[in-house]
């Protein structure tokens, strides 16, 4: 099928990945880079995003579960690799054998990743997470003490070595919240304490794509964007893209697949919460919330067609939703475009974010399995 004649289609641009690769690796000159590809690489395809990031110098990637990382090794990605989000009888010894490391924020993950590695026989590389305040995933200050006692034995006794010691801002997307400073400074006690006790990590990272572009402070060894990889801003506050020296990797483009013309008084979609002001021109946009178009952009989610942006008018639909066209022309075939870049006067996944309340982060991370992915620049 070629491309004008498919229905909604995302271009990624790989180059805008490597290049916002570089930028990111300019902000932290002395660190490395690990490149988070979780959730299918935010929606833009992880295997070829994590080829380009590593192309363009990031020397780890990451992800949330085990699956997605092992995944990436079923498909030939080589070199570092994290993943952190463990539950009790996960696959542990597949990933100890696919050397993968490991995040380990409580004693259950510890014992689980050592009777795996017994079994291998192998050693498996574990970081341990500390919880300095998110309260989300990590080992809580009061429990660190018996997590680092429990992994220096492990490590003594050969079954695991102690890779890295990390964390999670709650708030980097908010310069200067007062919470930044007090996980900083639980995290350097965390460690200060776990290399005391004989903890030797080659990495130690907290840094995510906000800290990473405004916190030179947080980047340790390793930075840990996700985000801003594929271009897209963490908050409007912090900037555009642009102003952050980031290419949007994604163009959700779709075909008009109708164009018609209806009289005054014509509601449209379901609820019919729009309707029609004068006799004007409607075009069929097909693409929906089944493709991750959130429903919640009803009336606001904005689409490029014939040069100009315009509105959803009414209501998304699982499958297509309308414009109001106005005395403009267009036809069926016509381009549109829903997410793209604002430079090349494009609608951007922040402004879908803005039009749904909510962040640029779910809008890529939605775009659905039903929408093919076309890569530039591979
Ligand atoms: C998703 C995630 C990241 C990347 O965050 P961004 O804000 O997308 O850069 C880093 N670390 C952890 C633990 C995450 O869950």
């Amino acid at each position: 099928m070629n491309e004008t004649a498919m229905r909604v289609y995302a271009e990624i641009d790989l180059d805008a990945v490597r290049h916002n690769v570089r930028a990111l690796r300019a902000r932290a000159p002395r660190a490395q880079l690990m490149a988070v590809v979780k959730a299918d690489a935010y929606g833009h395809g992880a295997v070829p995003c994590a080829r380009a990031a590593q192309e363009a110098g990031a020397t780890w990637l990451a992800t949330a579960t085990p699956d997605e990382a092992l995944a990436l090794r079923a498909a030939g990605i080589e070199g570092r690799m994290l993943c952190w989000l463990w539950t009790p009888g996960g696959p542990w010894r597949e990933a100890v054998e696919a050397d993968i490391d490991v995040s380990v924020s409580a004693l259950w993950a510890l014992r689980e990743v050592r009777e795996a590695a017994r079994a291998a026989g192998r050693t498996a590389r574990i970081q341990l997470k500390a919880d300095t305040g998110l309260g989300r995933n990590g080992c809580q200050p009061a429990d660190w003490a018996e997590l680092v006692g429990e992994a220096v034995a492990a490590q003594a006794e050969g079954s695991v070595r102690v890779t890295g010691v990390w964390s999670h801002f709650a708030c980097a997307d908010e310069p200067g919240h007062p919470s930044i400073q007090l996980q900083l400074s639980a995290f350097r006690d965390m460690l200060a304490y776990a290399e005391k006790e004989g903890v030797d990590p080659e990495v130690r990272h907290i840094a995510n794509s906000p800290a990473t572009l405004t916190l030179p402070e947080s980047h340790f060894d390793l930075v840990r964007p996700g985000l801003a990889l594929y271009g897209v801003s963490p908050a409007p506050e912090l900037g555009t893209p642009a102003q952050l020296g980031l290419r949007p990797a994604m163009r959700l483009k779709a075909t008009l697949a109708l164009v018609k013309t209806v009289p005054a008084g014509h509601g449209v979609s379901y609820g019919h919460h729009y309707v029609t002001g004068s006799e004007t021109r409607l075009a069929l946009v097909p693409a929906g919330y089944a493709d991750g178009l959130p429903r919640a952009a009803s009336g606001r989610g904005p689409v490029l067609i014939g040069g100009k942006v315009r509105h959803a008018a009414g209501r998304i639909a699982m499958d297509q939703f309308v414009v109001d066209l106005g005395e403009d022309l267009a036809r069926e075939g016509d381009e549109a475009v829903l997410i793209g870049d604002a430079e090349r006067g494009e609608p951007t996944a922040e402004d879908w974010a803005q039009a749904a309340h909510t962040i640029g982060y779910e809008i890529v991370t939605r775009i659905g399995g039903r929408v093919p992915r076309v890569y530039l620049g591979g």
